[in-house]
């Protein structure tokens, strides 16, 4: 961990060896997955099957009205330690149950990822509570003007962005869940928000730079255009490869107000890869 003779953050780019050594303020320590429980926001598709089949049950005969089973949610995730009201305001408000498949409506505010179809899932609320927030600690501010989500999925992420930023746009690559997430989000009839099917890692210029970027899925490296499209005073946050430790990690890169770069781990994550290029499905 850091000694008393840790460097400077240094400038972008940066290799993860480096950033590793040189980049760990005492606040924010590396956690291996040796010393801590991974987060695993997307965990494939039969972990999450059997999760929910082993989960407890809510009550029948809600009528389609979970408000109680939310707000449980929100209290939750507080007690876990999410400081930001306005990311719980968000998630008290996005029905996550209308995410997921009716029949696993009940589990919907369980902290558990759930299936959506093509083999991908819909993220963990505590692992989009956690990202959410770290996004909005940007250095520029918590105030979010634009946001640029990659891997829309199912689109429940994308809704909780839509109440926080003035403008979110979500790419996602594979046309069913794109075409399926177009279909969930219109009842809500959110303001600003933009779905875009298309690769992720190419960012989307069109609406850049943008305040902020989350990646919902996790390569090797963290695509150049993220950064490049990132507006100075924005967050990424990101799950990438991490060589050194052998896991994914949670990355952040800060552009910062004279356009410099700093990067800082966090803790380690399983996420679904993050694929070049348009899927077939
Ligand atoms: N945020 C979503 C969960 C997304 S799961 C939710 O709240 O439901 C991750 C998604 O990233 C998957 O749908 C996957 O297809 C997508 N993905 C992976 N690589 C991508 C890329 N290069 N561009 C866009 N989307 C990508």
């Amino acid at each position: 961990m850091s000694g008393p003779s840790t460097p400077k953050p240094r400038h972008w780019p940066l290799s993860l060896e480096r950033t590793q050594r040189t980049v760990r303020p005492a606040s924010e320590r590396v956690v291996t997955t040796a010393d801590a429980q991974t987060l695993r926001p997307q965990r494939p598709l039969s972990d999450a099957l059997r999760e929910a089949a082993l989960l407890r049950g809510a009550p029948t005969g809600y009528g389609g009205d979970l408000t109680a089973f939310r707000l449980h949610m929100v209290a939750r995730l507080r007690q876990a330690g999410c400081r930001d009201e306005g990311v719980l305001a968000a998630m008290a408000c996005v029905p996550r149950h209308q995410f997921v498949d009716s029949a696993l409506a009940t589990q919907a505010y369980e902290d558990t990822s759930l299936p959506i179809g093509l083999g991908q899932t819909i993220s963990k609320p505590s692992v989009v509570a956690r990202m959410v927030e770290l996004l909005r600690q940007r250095p520029g501010g918590p105030g979010l003007e634009r946001v640029l989500e990659i891997g829309t999925g199912g689109g429940y992420q994308a809704a909780v962005l839509a109440q926080l930023a003035m403008r979110t746009i979500s790419v996602e690559r594979l046309r069913g869940l794109h075409e399926r997430a177009v279909r969930q989000l219109a009842p809500l009839q959110l303001t600003g928000l933009t779905l875009v099917l298309g690769d992720g890692r190419l960012g989307h210029s069109l609406a850049a730079p943008y305040d902020g970027i989350i990646a919902a899925a996790g390569g090797h490296d963290l695509p150049h255009a993220w950064v490049d499209q990132l507006a100075r005073g924005g967050r990424l946050v990101a799950p990438v490869q991490d060589p050194a430790l052998g896991c994914q990690v949670l990355m952040v890169v800060d552009k910062l107000g004279d356009g410099s770069i700093v990067q800082r781990v966090h803790e380690a994550v399983r996420f679904v890869p993050l694929e070049s290029g348009l899927g077939d499905s």
